[in-house]
């Protein structure tokens, strides 16, 4: 059994308002396609450390987040993103499971693991929260594979539709860390073009509204997977967003249930070749209820 899935019930508790797409019922829909998995093994997430949050994110902007949850209301913290009295267990859960899938794989060299959680993190900043995103727990987890268990090399990928900005800004600079981004533009954020990278350690690269399979997959093939294998990674961590699916409602790309498989099985193999098999994915977007859970199925079982 390599897939060990992460994952907790009070990833619900994040509740926006109604009509918002990043919804509780996203947790359960990607939690159907996990159970058509056939082999994997399931454990709960325990909530993050302070100190592993401060990573990523500064002092102040966790303690004016904590203050604004204690007021026991739901507000927005900009257009789209949303704070309820329960929200920061949620989110406290969710970048607890991407780093309780670092220390797993490192455990168990030849294994892979999913925090399959919400809110989701690539576009959350150091000090600011933004697009359904309260921490960033890729961020966090990247900085926790370095900063405890030594590594010198972590590849982060994202194929969510929209550029992980958070992501980029956070690991921008890092030597032992590298950013590969593929997203739709232009879209939300609006950052991530590949002409005028952040810095040295970031790899963009974006597809027009209506690129499919061919384009997708070409693009990492081309210029996103070749860097990430010159790199060679000791770890693979994956920004798995899957509203890149021809049935997302947030986006224009085409992508189908089995590009997901494939990248998941490219990455895969990266992982293979250059870390001992280990790579984490944790779960960003995907608003379409059915194409998430049969996305999340796709891509679980081409890192299985
Ligand atoms: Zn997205």
């Amino acid at each position: 059994m390599s897939l060990t899935v992460f994952t907790h019930a009070d990833c619900a508790l994040h509740r926006p308002p109604d009509g918002h797409p990043e919804r509780p019922q996203r947790l359960e829909a990607a939690l159907r396609g996990i159970e058509q998995i056939d082999d994997h093994r399931r454990l709960d997430a325990t909530p993050i450390d302070r100190a592993q949050l401060l990573l990523a994110h500064g002092p102040n902007y966790l303690a004016n987040l904590a203050n604004l949850d204690a007021s026991g209301s739901t507000m927005a913290l900009d257009a789209d993103t949303h704070l309820g009295p329960r929200s920061l267990e949620a989110a406290a859960l969710a970048a607890g499971a991407a780093c309780q899938a670092v220390d797993r794989v490192v455990k168990h060299p030849g294994e892979r693991a999913f925090a399959v959680v919400r809110p989701p993190g690539h576009h959350a900043e150091s000090a600011r929260a933004m697009g359904f995103c309260l921490y960033n727990n890729i961020a966090v987890a990247a900085l926790h594979a370095i900063s405890t268990h030594g590594m010198q090399r972590v590849a982060v990928c994202d194929f969510d539709v929209h550029h992980g900005n958070g992501t980029e800004a956070i690991l921008a600079g890092n030597e032992k860390c590298l950013f590969f981004s593929s997203h739709q533009s232009p879209l939300y954020p609006g950052t991530g073009n590949p002409a005028a990278p952040h810095a040295s350690n970031v790899h963009n690269a974006t597809l027009p509204a209506g690129s499919g399979s061919n384009e997708f997959r070409d693009l990492w093939l081309e210029h996103l997977l070749p860097e990430v294998e010159r790199f060679r990674p000791q770890l693979i961590l994956v920004s798995a967003g899957f509203d890149g699916h021809w049935r997302d409602p947030l986006a224009q790309l085409q992508l189908k249930d089995e590009d997901y498989y494939w990248i998941g099985e490219q990455l895969k193999a990266l992982a293979i070749q250059h870390a001992d098999g280990r790579l984490i994915a944790s779960l960003e977007g995907g608003y379409d209820l059915k194409a998430l859970e049969e996305s999340v199925l796709a891509f679980g079982e081409g890192i299985e």
